[in-house]
């Protein structure tokens, strides 16, 4: 069984690295963090990332019956101690609320370990506790026996927290201890989902360069270059991110593997100093060109030399830094050319959407422009709300319980692994019957009981461009669906990458079947399930449709393909207005040939289009898959909508089509192969 381990200050800079290393070595991960320097989507990208849910409370640590109750919830093992206000020169001004802050934070952490018997804690400290190690003779590199002797108050708590550590052990020796004494944390997470999200001006060297390159700042201020070093600037040691997040790995490994109790201090840093010219010029490397600077006088508290000595924890802990700055600083440009402004977007927001308000993973993010705006709910990645003009056009609850309702008739939601009808809930796949369970009498409809619609999908991870001058803003979603699930073989990765301008929203559908999966052949199509409806009343009727093909799929008495195209009983391909006799729930052919496993790189075709008398919206629906199931809503019956509420266009594959020899390929995604298509909804 893996353990769990709670992370105080998760959300931040080196505990969201962290998070991600302790899930990747087989810890659960409880994070409590009170956001006042970070973001939770961090801890949304942790798990976007590692595809693995991260407990979350938004707690102060100074709260001790909070924090209690999350002791209470979990069998917590062991501690990762981040939280803290970091900012050197911030703590000279407010020095009470450095000490309130970190070491009455600290303190109540450390009643409610000893109230439910935890007694391991990685605490993170820093080289600041050293102070000038130039100060004494043969100190550079530091080693940890360099007598500490920390100049701000920042320096101070952390001194004072290693004291208070310390006597806990004094007083009993079960207490498990390690010290972790950071040096220059640099750099950002490789996949550039993660990194440092600088709060104002930042003080630091990198944040501040990165800034410089991307023309939030005017040019880099160089803090001296008459000190005795090569180019006369000054020493310090950078450590790349994740290489100081491994390091909690190694120390939580190494006090697992011991009898007893135990303090100890270990340096992180890499052993190797850089002077403040060398970082700039791979940071220049990184970027591609020469980053505007000036040299200006020393920065008072600047000593010439930082470098560790980090023998004791290469031997004990058996590790090392393994990442040079030349890798941090092309991970830190990849993090910040892809979120010029960290986790901040500018007219977006979340908020917890659920009747539970610390139930994170319910969560409701919303995009405004002008006169256009979308919301997205993690449960099914669906598409909650699109406004335009001040009109609702999206069916779709206000009350999150709704939505977990029978009557919901997949309002706005993903539908997976298989979207519409597999006949009599059986198919053969490579010689093998697979049998569903039935969920529309003898047929299993949208992926079965438990399909996509029911899922949390992690992320997502929003982010903001300018492109031709237009504001684009993108969110994906993930979510893994294990073989066996539903009764589908295979594993498969599913993520939903909606892109959304000022009229419209796109989205993007790829079904993964993983290279690990146990089989060689699994079945997906992939659709989303809104209903539209551009009226500006509660009905659908007087809307006029219009679509680009007239040929549907004949079904039989159960709603099952023939595997004929017939002609639908009215001609759509001319202005058709929607009412209670004119109604539909067909699968309408695009392309008669079908299709390939990934459309996306087909071009997106005009599929239908719906204008209404009482609004001036016109409704598009572009889409590169062969075949869309027009719904016009008649059975819609669920609290606040009635039938004809709003229609779908629901692009996907053709109709059971495992079962039809010749559309199954449209389905069949082979190891290692993706599932893919595209589809747009536009307002104009
Ligand atoms: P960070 O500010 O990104 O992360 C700290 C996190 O703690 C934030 O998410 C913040 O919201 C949270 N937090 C602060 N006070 C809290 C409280 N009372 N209750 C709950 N949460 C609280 O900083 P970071 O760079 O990731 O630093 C993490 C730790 O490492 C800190 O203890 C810091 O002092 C130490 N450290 C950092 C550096 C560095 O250069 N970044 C160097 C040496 C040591
Ligand atoms: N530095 C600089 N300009 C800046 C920020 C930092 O020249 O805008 C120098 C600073 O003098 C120090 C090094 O960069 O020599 C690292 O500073 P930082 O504040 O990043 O970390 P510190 O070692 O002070 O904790």
């Amino acid at each position: 069984m893996s353990e769990y381990i709670l992370v105080t200050g998760g959300a931040g800079y080196i505990g969201s690295h962290t998070v991600i290393e302790l899930i990747n070595n087989g810890y659960k991960v409880v994070v409590v963090d009170n956001l006042c320097n970070s973001s939770y989507d961090a801890i949304a990208r942790v798990e976007f990332i590692t595809k693995q849910k991260v407990d979350f409370f938004d707690v102060d640590l100074r709260d001790l019956e909070s924090l209690n109750k999350v002791f209470d919830k979990f069998p917590i093992k062991g501690v990762i101690h981040f939280a803290a206000l970091k900012a050197v020169g911030e703590s000279t001004k407010i020095p009470l609320a450095y000490y309130d802050n970190n070491i009455g934070g600290t303190i109540t952490l450390l009643t409610a370990m000893q109230k439910h018997e935890v007694k391991t804690i990685v605490f993170s400290s820093s080289a600041t506790v050293y102070g000038d190690a130039t100060r004494f003779e043969n100190m550079i590199p530091i080693p940890e026996h360099c007598p500490n002797d920390p100049t701000n108050p920042y320096g101070k708590t952390k001194f004072m927290i290693e004291h208070i550590l310390k006597d806990i052990y004094g007083a009993d020796n079960q207490w498990q201890t390690a010290i972790l004494r950071y040096f220059n944390p640099i750099g950002a997470h490789p996949s550039g989902l993660l990194g440092e999200d600088p709060l104002g001006i930042p003080n630091n060297l990198l944040p501040y360069l990165a800034q410089v390159a991307i023309g939030r700042r005017e040019k880099l201020s160089i803090f001296g270059n008459d000190y005795d070093s090569h180019d006369g600037t000054p020493i310090r040691d950078y450590i790349h991110v994740v290489d100081l997040a491994k390091g909690h790995i190694a120390a939580l490994n190494y006090l697992k593997n011991l009898n007893g109790g135990l303090y100890r201090e270990w340096n992180l840093g890499t052993g190797n100093g850089s002077t403040v010219f060398d970082v700039y010029h791979a940071f220049c490397k990184a970027v591609g060109k020469e980053l505007p600077y000036e040299v200006v006088g020393r920065r008072g508290g600047d000593v010439l030399n930082l470098t560790a000595n980090a023998t004791r924890a290469n031997t004990e802990l058996k590790w090392e830094a393994k990442l040079t700055i030349e890798d941090a600083c092309k991970d830190l440009w990849k993090w910040t050319t892809e979120n010029p402004f960290g986790f901040n977007i500018d007219n977006y927001e979340w908020k917890v959407f659920s009747d539970d308000k610390e139930d994170y993973r319910n969560r409701l993010h919303t995009v405004k422009y002008d006169n256009f705006e979308v919301s997205f709910a993690n449960r099914g990645a669906i598409i909650q709300k699109i406004v335009k003009n001040g009109i609702n056009v999206v069916c779709g609850f206000d009350e999150p319980s709704r939505y977990i309702e029978k009557s919901n008739p997949f309002f706005g939601t993903t539908v997976g692994r298989v979207a519409n009808r597999i006949g009599h809930s059986k198919f053969e796949l490579n010689g093998k019957t697979y049998t569903l369970e039935s969920n529309e009498s003898s047929n299993t409809l949208h992926g079965g009981l438990d399909g996509y619609d029911k899922q949390y999908f992690f992320g997502p991870v929003a982010k903001q461009f300018k492109k031709d001058d237009k504001i684009i803003n993108t969110f994906e979603f993930n979510y893994v669906d294990k073989d066996g699930h539903n009764g589908f073989p295979g594993d498969v990765e599913c993520t939903i990458k909606y892109t959304v301008d000022d009229s419209s929203v796109a989205i993007e559908f790829v079904g993964e079947h993983l290279k690990d999966s146990p089989v060689e052949e699994t079945i997906i199509n992939l659709t989303n399930h809104s209903y539209f409806n551009i009226s500006n009343t509660k009905s659908t009727d007087g809307t006029v449709i219009k679509a680009i093909t007239n040929k549907q799929l004949e079904v039989n008495d159960e709603l099952l393909p023939t595997g004929k195209f017939v002609p639908t009983h009215t001609d759509i391909t001319k202005p058709t207005t929607l009412s209670a006799d004119c109604a539909f729930d067909y699968c309408f052919v695009v392309d008669g040939n079908g299709s390939g496993i990934d459309t996306r790189d087909s071009e997106l075709k005009q599929v239908i289009e719906a204008t209404h008398p009482n609004s001036n919206i016109k409704f598009i629906a572009e889409t590169t898959d062969p075949s869309f199931q027009l719904y016009t809503g008649i059975g819609i019956n669920t609290p606040g909508f009635e039938p004809r509420s709003g229609f779908c266009i629901e692009n996907a594959r053709f109709v059971d089509a495992i079962n039809h020899k010749e559309w199954a390929n449209q389905v069949i995604v082979k190891k290692g192969q993706s599932y893919g298509s595209k589809v747009k909804y536009s307002f104009v």
